[in-house]
């Protein structure tokens, strides 16, 4: 998924440019955290704690059941301090667990979640943890102690926001975990048509941030599996539909002073650099291998619509 070729390859200068528009890079395995670092992106847009977790082979119930909720929360603290350290004091975007459970069926333990027909429209992401307070608390009790630790520069994002009450619902455990979200900055994932429709509740809701996931978002406006080898050609983040969703977020939250970012694979293909840039967006974060291209791409759009405002 890191390692998705970019559209275009231009000669360009080994020199990161200076931008407006921020440009960060995604993190899916924290071992990949001083490579990511070395791009001189602007930080981390998209850090996912999956594999913190798939990789322990249990499910989180089956390893606290034997580890203990301490060891399972320190596995959390000590793989997102990795990330958080090696970028300190940019900033660190951090996913709370996001994982279907066709996945976790897979590890030990796995046998006691549910068997479902769509795991894709199932129970995973934000559904799952406020479902499961208890355990999503211990998700939380490791940022909390990574902000004790003083780590300030790691932020909160939730996956599937679906509306104002998933925030609303979500913002309440973070304060029961004693995570004050006045003082943090946290925010929601876009990547279903709902959130897209219901960002205006959301900014009142309380988000500082709003971040496309454009894999999904792609998958549930088009109904295209993004799984699906029969439907893959017509799986275009560029379609208009998905655009003017993009489009509208990005007017709205400007409304709302709420901040704008991409964080699926689109933000690494110069088409969709273009366009957002243009919408006036506020970061791409881009996959390790495509963040210098997009600096670059970034540069080049800003300049043309400097040049254009003043023609
Ligand atoms: C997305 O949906 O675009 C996204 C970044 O999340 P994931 O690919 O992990 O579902
Ligand atoms: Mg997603």
């Amino acid at each position: 998924e890191e390692t998705e070729p970019v559209e275009e390859v231009r000669p360009q200068s080994p020199i990161k440019p200076m931008t407006a528009t921020e440009v960060k890079v995604n993190v899916s395995i924290p071992e990949a955290a001083e490579r990511a670092a070395a791009t001189g992106a602007d930080g981390v847009g998209l850090l996912r704690t999956e594999h913190m977790i798939l990789s322990l082979n249990q499910t989180p119930a089956k390893f606290i059941e034997e580890n203990g909720e301490d060891a399972y929360i320190t596995e959390l603290v000590d793989g997102i301090r990795s990330v958080a350290d090696e970028f300190y004091p940019r900033p660190v975007r951090v996913r709370t667990l996001d994982a279907p459970t066709d996945e976790f069926r897979q590890l030990e333990g796995g046998a006691n979640e549910p068997e479902e027909h769509n795991p894709m429209l199932g129970y995973r992401g934000i559904r799952r943890s406020l479902d499961r307070p208890e355990v999503f608390a211990h998700e939380l009790e490791a940022f909390r102690r990574l902000y004790e630790m003083g780590y300030d520069n790691v932020e909160i994002m939730f996956p599937l926001i679906n509306d104002a009450e998933d925030v609303l619902r979500a913002k309440e455990l973070m304060k029961e975990a004693g995570i004050d979200p006045k003082k943090r900055r946290w925010g929601a994932m876009i990547e279903t048509p709902a959130s897209a429709l219901s960002v205006d509740g959301m900014a009142e809701a309380g988000i500082d941030f709003a971040s496309f996931g454009t894999n999904d978002l792609t998958q549930y406006t088009l109904a295209v599996d993004r799984n699906n080898e029969n439907v893959a050609d017509r799986f275009d983040e560029l379609h208009p539909a998905v655009l003017r969703l993009i489009g509208d977020v990005i007017e709205t939250c400007r409304e709302h002073g709420v901040d704008t970012s991409i964080c699926g694979q689109a933000g690494s293909k110069p088409k969709m650099v273009r366009f957002l840039v243009n919408e006036g967006i506020g970061s791409i974060s881009a996959n390790i291998d495509a963040v210098r291209d997009v600096q670059h791409e970034v540069k080049r759009v800003e300049q043309k619509l400097l040049l254009d405002s003043v023609r």
